[in-house]
């Protein structure tokens, strides 16, 4: 008999991150893990087509310089203000492994993203998490509450998810002043605010406790990859960077296709601007269908179904879902009535909307079964 019982306690009773859905059928239209609808830069092609496997017998080069210092370039810090990371996620881990001691608390919000209590868990470490107001805005208490907590490390993530709401940057600035550890502001979907003033990158570096969080998978195309970065002051990136993070966390391969994606920012700007043309006609349409969708700064939308619809927001999402179009529903108390809709091409979206309006109207799928 095998034995059992091995695992930390905190581990046993760890419930594990759900990702959301990814089937291989390609028919399907996927709007529910905020990926890119359209490929990275063409450029990052070309460069597949170079990679020998001679390049491959040895080790990558540890700290993946060439990426970081693209990355530098890109937002005018120091190489040293930059980490490369294995997605935004092992950036997650690596500052909660780093800054958070285990029986610690970590403050997030409620909603947030669902892989930080997963991630804090793993640490051993105490969520706090504060509740958002009903238009998904902090409450007035919030760095209050964190102190009160002594939380050693915050996290914002900023454009919300799965909200779409943007903090800006001044209220950010009292938050950090106001918040006594960490605060770490996941910018995962940053690339498609509007406002191309919103940039935080010169306050972090100057800061004492905030790191930003970027990565390529939303913004770039490359989900596939898992390529993310951090970019903060160098005493808090230098932990990360020289002690806790795998000599080799990101692979050859890897760091040579996310610096040429990352480098070729014209190609990026291109997709992000066609993102937010499409998540304006998007929104406007669905408020149409009767539906309330939040403001989103974000590469997706989350839309209320009102109780007066024919249909509940998991009567859609499993309607959507037989006619092969997967969007996203949370059965959480507060997001129970919601989806949320990642931005396809305009196509996909149109496809989307005919099938929902078929829904709405109580008619039958309009797929062929
Ligand atoms: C996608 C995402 C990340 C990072 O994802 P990676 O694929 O690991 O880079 C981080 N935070 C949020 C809120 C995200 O949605």
């Amino acid at each position: 008999m095998k034995r059992k019982g091995f695992e930390r306690q905190n581990i046993a009773q760890l419930a594990g991150y759900v990702p959301g859905e990814q089937r291989s059928d390609v028919a399907v239209i996927k709007l529910n893990t905020n990926e890119s609808p359209y490929p990275t830069s063409p450029k990052v092609q070309d460069a597949i087509a170079t990679v020998g496997i001679e390049s491959l017998r040895r080790y990558p080069q540890p700290t993946a310089d060439r990426f970081r210092s693209t990355a530098a370039s890109v937002h005018q810090v120091a190489i040293e203000n930059v980490i490369a990371t294995r997605g935004g996620d092992e950036l997650l881990r690596l500052l909660l492994t780093t800054y958070v001691d285990p029986g610690a608390c970590v403050g997030m919000t409620d909603p947030t993203y669902s892989l930080y209590p997963v991630l804090t868990a793993i640490q051993d470490a105490k969520v706090v998490s504060i509740p958002l107001e009903a238009d998904w805005s902090l409450p007035q208490n919030f760095s209050s509450q964190i102190n009160a907590n002594h939380c050693q490390l915050t996290f914002i993530v900023n454009p919300h998810a799965p909200s779409g709401r943007l903090i800006g940057q001044a209220a950010l600035q009292v938050l950090a002043s106001e918040i006594e550890g960490i605060l770490v502001i996941d910018e995962a979907y940053v690339d498609f605010v509007s406002d191309e003033d919103h940039d935080l990158t010169q306050w972090a570096i100057a800061s004492d406790n905030i790191v930003l969080l970027r990565t390529l998978s939303k913004g770039y195309g490359l989900a596939g990859l898992r390529v993310g970065y951090g970019i903060g002051p160098v005493h808090l990136i230098e932990p990360m960077l020289h002690k806790t993070r795998d000599s080799y966390n990101l692979d050859a391969i890897s760091q040579q296709l996310a610096d040429v994606a990352l480098g070729d920012q014209a190609y990026a700007k291109s997709v992000w601007a066609k993102v937010r043309a499409s998540r304006n006609d998007l929104k406007r349409a669905l408020q149409d269908l009767g539906l309330a969708v939040s403001a989103s700064e974000s590469n997706f939308l989350l839309a209320t179904v009102p109780s007066e619809c024919a249909l509940s927001a998991e009567a859609l999402y499993e309607g959507l879902k037989a006619a092969h179009i997967l969007v996203r529903y949370f059965a959480d108390d507060r997001l129970k009535d919601k989806l949320r809709i990642t931005i396809g091409t305009p196509q996909e979206n149109a496809q989307l909307l005919a099938q929902l309006t078929a829904l709405l109207r109580g008619g039958q799928s309009t797929a062929s079964r």
